[in-house]
């Protein structure tokens, strides 16, 4: 038997005996015990033999080398191995839509002038992370992947958009999205929604849009379905003199917000 081959045996640490010419806790190499021991073999140990066949490029434990030293090798070895294989990880989202520019979708996201909680709210919903009922029904948590109110498959698109008075509300933003931008709302792409990588001149105009739509996404992640129109005009109102109270205000969107009083 080849020393590569060879099997490892414990010689377990029960009794302060001496078997086969080793100490105790030793490791014998390529020789059967004198007689089957029925101690149970460390698990530690289990796990560094499985690798150990697992890997060839491993080479087995040295005579008289210490445990520590043979993971401590195994590590470096699997380490290697990781970073010759290793791609460059992108997030989920980033997989889902290649053709996204993420990092304009990041750094506008965070140039929203809104309140911390709105911004969380937006980032949750451009991540994807929602727990909407198609990703927990693809995880088995939910029987179904539809909507308790309306029967619908509950995507992401559903929670924000179309669930309840979804369409109505966000016609508001849009109107808004289009005074600001000077068009007509069917020129405002629900995808800003979901992806904001738009860029837009100037850049206080840039951040009132951001600004509307950052609002909706944050009125419609609430919990309650059954908020309304009158709901989400009540919510702009009270957002919007928020805003207005913050000193930065004409600087950071100028009169672009004026477009609101319009809708
Ligand atoms: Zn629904």
């Amino acid at each position: 038997m080849s020393p590569q081959n060879a099997v490892l045996y414990f010689i377990p640490t029960t009794s302060p005996r001496k078997e086969n010419g080793l100490l105790n806790g030793e490791v014998a190499r390529g020789m059967e015990p004198s007689r089957p021991h029925r101690e149970r073999i460390p698990a530690k140990l289990v796990y560094l033999r499985q690798l150990e066949m697992d890997t060839a490029y491993i080479t087995p434990q040295r005579q008289g080398e210490s445990v520590t030293t043979y993971r401590r090798r195994i590590y470096e070895v699997l380490l290697k191995l990781m970073q010759a294989e290793a791609q460059p990880i992108g997030m989920r989202v980033e997989r889902l839509w290649p053709d996204t520019d993420w990092d304009v979708v990041w750094k506008k996201l965070w140039t929203t002038p809104a309140p911390e909680s709105i911004k969380a709210s937006w980032y949750r919903i451009i991540h994807d992370i929602v727990p909407t009922r198609e990703r927990l029904n693809k995880i088995r948590i939910t029987l179904t992947d539809q909507c308790r109110s309306c029967a619908e498959k509950y995507t992401l698109r559903h929670h924000i958009l179309e669930c309840g008075a979804g369409r109505y509300q966000w016609g508001w933003p849009r109107q808004g999205v289009a005074l600001t931008l000077m068009t007509e709302p069917r020129w405002v792409p629900e995808e800003w929604i979901l992806r904001p990588h738009f860029k837009l001149w100037p850049p206080k105009r840039h951040r009132a849009v951001l600004l509307l739509l950052a609002q909706f996404v944050a009125f419609r992640s609430q919990q309650a379905r059954e908020l309304t129109l009158q709901d989400y005009q009540d919510f702009l109102r009270r957002s919007k003199w928020k805003f207005y109270q913050n000193r930065n205000r004409p600087t950071l969107v100028g009169n672009y917000l004026c477009t609101l009083d319009m809708i």
